[in-house]
């Protein structure tokens, strides 16, 4: 068996012992004779399956009992329209665009009603995110929206913009479980998992209870209702049963490393080590302003397409994997997410300082 270094955005790298541990219940999960792949989402095991994963989520980020935890499908993209259904009773919603993900989210909301775009970062190909201490947040909002890491440009929010009041909807799928947060300044946090947490298929939304209601736009899909998977524990219909079995994993996983706030240190010693090779190299540069940098998704370039291209064919080669910049971008990105250990960003660094010297 051979592992590379997979910097991949996502899908991405999952904790080792966590994919040991899956492979070894893999045939007989606990002495039911059955993989959880194939086992009734109604069962005994699956229903301590599910709870445990909650708890274990509960206990990581603190969440307050006031607020819900769904594991629902449809990954993130599928949350750029449920939030609109089930949160804009005025039809009016504010979005900060920093990025493709906030920008479809926008579009996708404008089926629904008024969107307000009260700030943006594309004029400088979002490279930064803008000043969000004094928003034209609209009077009759329903909330106001943030994409909180931008997984393609490699941007994070390093302070929650005022929402004056309003409440704030968070999309973390690339920042999740990063960090600890406080929950309480968010009314929705959602993330697809298949960044930072566990195979693409789950999409986990914590949302307060006073934002489920009964109350969503006329049309809405009994299945794009908070109400209804909130009311049946996320059991509504046969959820994305193994992927939860996984993300429970992971967060046991998260769990014995000591936390968030262990994850943090950890992840800004990755990224340390990486922005500060880049801030000194005479080849690669850093594509956004250092205040803003993300600690899960480094872009950088040489400035010439065809050094970049020869970059990440040979790193490739020497098992450093994904490094192709997001098709709309061009360059080079690395995803450094909790499960990349510290040594595949030595091994990055070490690799780039190779390819600098002999490409000079
Ligand atoms: C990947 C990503 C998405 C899209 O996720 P899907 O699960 O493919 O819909 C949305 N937002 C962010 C921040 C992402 O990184």
């Amino acid at each position: 068996m051979s592992r590379v270094y997979n910097f991949s955005a996502g899908p991405a790298v999952l904790p080792e012992e966590v994919l040991r541990e899956a492979a070894d219940e893999m045939m007989d999960y606990r002495g039911t004779g059955m993989s959880v792949m194939e086992m009734s989402h109604r069962s005994k095991p699956f229903e301590q399956i599910i709870t445990e994963a909650e708890q274990d989520l509960r206990d990581l980020m603190g969440i307050p009992d006031n607020y819900k935890v769904l594991f629902l499908q449809g990954g993130a993209s599928q949350q750029f329209a449920m939030i609109p259904m089930n949160l804009m009773k005025n039809r009016v919603a504010d979005y900060i665009v920093t990025g493709q993900w906030a920008k479809k989210a926008a579009k996708e909301a404008e089926k629904y009603g008024k969107v307000n775009r009260i700030a943006s970062s594309e004029d400088k190909t979002f490279s930064y995110i803008p000043d969000c201490s004094d928003l034209p947040v609209s009077e009759d909002a329903d909330y106001v929206y943030i994409c909180e890491n931008n997984t393609i440009y490699g941007t994070k929010f390093k302070k929650l913009p005022d929402t004056k009041g309003k409440t704030l909807v968070a999309d973390v799928s690339s920042c999740f479980l990063s960090e600890p947060v406080d929950v309480e300044k968010y009314g929705v946090i959602y993330g697809g998992v298949q960044k930072n947490i566990g195979p693409a298929g789950v999409v986990i939304v914590i949302i307060r209870e006073d934002l489920i209601t009964e109350d969503v736009l006329p049309g809405t899909p009994t299945m794009l209702t908070y109400k209804t998977h909130a009311d049946a524990k996320s059991l509504y219909n046969t959820p994305p049963a193994y992927g939860i079995y996984i993300c429970g994993k992971v967060f046991k996983w998260l769990k014995a490393q000591g936390g968030l706030a262990v994850m943090k240190e950890r992840n800004e010693k990755k990224a340390k080590l990486l922005y500060d090779f880049l801030d000194q190299s005479s080849l690669f540069k850093g594509t956004v302003v250092p205040e803003d940098r993300s600690l899960m998704n480094v872009p950088f370039v040489t400035g010439d397409a065809d050094l970049d291209a020869k970059f990440v064919k040979e790193a490739e080669e020497a098992g450093l994997v994904n490094l192709k910049g997001h098709r709309s971008v061009g360059g080079m990105r690395a995803s450094i997410y909790n499960a990349m250990p510290y040594e595949g960003v030595e091994a990055l660094v070490a690799f780039m300082k190779k390819f600098e010297e002999e490409n000079r």
